[in-house]
């Protein structure tokens, strides 16, 4: 009998008393390593109590010992990188070193979460009026809740929790069903780490639990990462309930090839961003856009891409891990086939992919196209698989008017050896995050991640000082101190006086 992952509620892991349990599966070997059940409505509100209670004395804890909680968890968090990255690789299939760089980036966004003191400081203006100061602080919210997708079971809800709970609130985790035993380890860490119980909950499940968590009276603050179909319906449905929401949602990132770029680091370059985690990145370059002569590049990024080879999270010389499941599988072997009937050129074509010692792997190998037109299925939809498309265009101009065209805006990024082609690009490209010469730009947490148009719902981004926003309200004082009982009259306007 396999593992049923159990709930984390109040600091206690409990087994959900729910029968509806869903299979966690090792995509390289369909291997059954878990089961995960939907929690049911009574788990999920006492979640959502057991937040709210906490928040309670969480709130007035000092700021000093929110940051020293954050210290602590890092530390913890490096010294079982390797423990952690081992789980998401059994998961999620990912190639161990990837998987490290799942964890890390998530280890980073705590240590900017440690520096939550200088984050929140507000403003002070003395004189405001005469002998009147004015002065804004920052408040916690209450119990902020996260819905997170499969792709990065780490470093995803590390850009949550610790920055919503370093800023004095609680929080409800919904994992992706498909690999919630990473989130669990990190839950059990934050514990070690002192965390109080009650300050995370973790809750599993799908839509029922995800909609219970949006439309309850004691969740102020939502965050979702996932695909754009249901970053909608949260987005929609979290401020129909008059919450707060930030939906990170899909993608289709163009990387600009321009002809005075270097030639070799293109390729690699393209080669990386573009099948590197199976393409199961919303920063995954899946559009090269080849302007004037680099046109003449793609045979060698098509050699480039022939030579990366898939594999088995325990093999070294993987380039990447399988699909998650056979379904994402499926859907992507769609999009080649669909891709080929509308007349695209598959240069490489992974359909068929083998991977010896695991025929039942989610495989599919790199793909290529060309001569692609911008309403096929392949350059219109997120593939979400190791598949590039290659354009090509004349002009810088006729690139970014392509991406603008776009309607999704993640990323995007340029390679080139000219300053102002690389300056007018970021200038005019509708894109929220833009790589010159670096083809996948997640920005560290100093800075926020920034999505745009149809790859985010929302304001406030993720970490940076934006996630400080996001997670706490401002509380703006005008304050006056008397020295003397003066009579001043009776003020009847609006201004101070
Ligand atoms: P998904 O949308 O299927 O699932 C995301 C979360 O939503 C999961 O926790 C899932 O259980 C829940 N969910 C699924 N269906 C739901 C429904 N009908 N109602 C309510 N909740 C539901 O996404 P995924 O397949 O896990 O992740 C891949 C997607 O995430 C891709 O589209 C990728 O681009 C996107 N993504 C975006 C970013 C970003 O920052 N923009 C980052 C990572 C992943």
């Amino acid at each position: 009998m396999t593992q049923q992952v159990p709930l984390l509620i109040n600091g206690e892991l409990v087994q959900s008393a729910s029968d509806n349990l869903i299979p966690v599966t090792n995509p390289a070997t369909q291997e059954v390593i878990a089961q995960v059940p939907c929690a049911t409505e009574a788990e999920v509100e006492r979640a959502i109590d057991a937040a709210k209670e906490a928040f309670e004395s969480w709130k007035e804890v000092s700021i000093g010992d929110r940051a020293r909680l954050m210290l602590r968890y890092q530390h913890l968090l490096k010294e079982h990188h390797d423990e952690l990255a081992e789980i998401i690789s059994q998961e999620t299939g990912k190639t161990f070193e990837d998987a490290k760089g799942d964890v890390w980036r998530g280890i980073e966004v705590v240590e900017h979460a440690c520096n939550i003191a200088s984050l929140s400081m507000g403003e002070t203006v003395e004189n405001v009026a005469r002998k009147i100061d004015c002065y804004s602080i920052t408040q916690p919210l209450g119990v902020c809740v996260g819905i997170t997708p499969f792709n990065f079971p780490a470093m995803i809800p590390l850009w949550m929790f610790p920055m919503a709970i370093a800023c004095g609130n609680t929080f409800v985790l919904k994992p992706s069903e498909q690999d919630p035993l990473t989130p669990m380890r990190l839950a059990e860490l934050f514990k070690e780490a002192g965390a109080p119980d009650g300050l995370l909950q973790i809750v599993h499940g799908g839509k029922e639990v995800v909609d219970q968590l949006l439309t309850h009276k004691d969740t102020p603050a939502i965050s979702f990462v996932g695909s754009v179909a249901v970053g909608e319906h949260i987005y929609r449905t979290g401020t129909d309930h008059m919450k707060r929401v930030q939906a990170f949602a899909g993608a289709k990132n163009h990387m600009v090839v321009m002809p005075d770029a270097q030639k070799n680091q293109v390729v690699n370059n393209i080669a990386g961003a573009s099948v590197g985690a199976a393409g199961q990145r919303c920063m995954a370059i899946s559009v090269a856009v080849f302007v004037g002569e680099a046109r003449e590049w793609i045979p060698e990024v098509r050699d480039a891409l022939a030579k990366v080879r898939p594999g088995a999270w325990n093999d070294p010389e993987a380039g990447y891990g399988p699909q998650i499941n056979p379904q994402a599988r499926q859907r992507i072997l769609n999009f080649i086939q669909e891709g080929k009937d509308a007349g695209a050129n598959c240069i490489l074509d992974g359909s068929d992919c083998v991977v010896e010692g695991y025929p039942d792997g989610n495989w599919v190998g790199p793909t290529m196209f060309r001569d692609v037109t911008t309403d096929m299925s392949i350059y219109q939809e997120e593939i979400f698989g190791p598949v590039l498309i290659a354009l090509e265009v004349d002009t810088l101009e006729e690139a970014i008017a392509l991406i603008n065209a776009n309607p999704y805006g993640n990323g995007t990024s340029m390679f080139t050896a000219s300053g102002a082609a690389a300056r007018k690009f970021q200038h005019e490209i509708k894109v929220g995050q833009v790589g010159i010469n670096v083809p996948v730009p997640v920005p560290l947490p100093m800075f926020s991640f920034t999505g745009w148009r149809k790859s985010f719902y929302g304001d406030q981004h993720a970490y940076g000082k934006q996630a400080v926003k996001f997670y706490t309200e401002t509380k703006t004082v005008t304050a006056r101190w008397f020295e003397d009982d003066i009579d001043t009259g009776v003020n009847t306007t609006i201004n101070l006086k």
